[in-house]
């Protein structure tokens, strides 16, 4: 999966890019800057890494489009990594299709439109998830 050089979230438009400088300091991969609408991945990582890191600061930005600011760093990491293998695992399920994929070479390729509609499905669907169990444990409890 190509990390394309723009993704539109609603009506933002972040700028992907690499830079070996990020605010977050050196221990970080990536990171997010909501105000100026741009996604930073370090240049260092695999391909792959890369990819990852990418999925994960999109996973806030459609956090950030759908009201939610307060984000649990480790329920980012687990949606995008679910995210992740359902590309990987689906080839063509978003369309595109025939793209060569330099990731995985799965054959990935699916338009930022897709990715993005598909993001937030998924973000959708996590977060009724979390709700809807987070409605049973205090059901137990109570
Ligand atoms: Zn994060």
């Amino acid at each position: 999966m190509k990390i394309p050089d723009k993704v539109k979230v609603g009506g933002l438009e972040y700028r992907v890019v690499t830079t070996d400088i990020l605010k977050k300091g050196e221990s970080y991969a990536g990171e997010i800057d909501y105000m100026g609408c741009e996604i930073r991945l370090k240049p260092h990582e695999s391909k792959q890494s890369q990819y990852q890191t990418f999925l994960h600061e999109l996973c806030h930005a459609l956090y950030v489009h759908c009201g939610y600011y307060d984000h649990d760093e480790r329920e980012i990491e687990s949606l995008s990594q679910a995210l992740a293998m359902v590309i990987r695992d689906n080839p063509g399920l978003l369309g595109g299709g025939g793209d060569a994929n330099p990731t995985c070479g799965k054959g990935i390729g699916i338009s930022d439109e897709d990715l993005q509609y598909l993001m937030n499905r998924v973000a959708g669907a996590y977060k009724n998830y979390i709700n809807l169990a987070g409605d049973i444990d205090a059901a137990k409890t109570s």
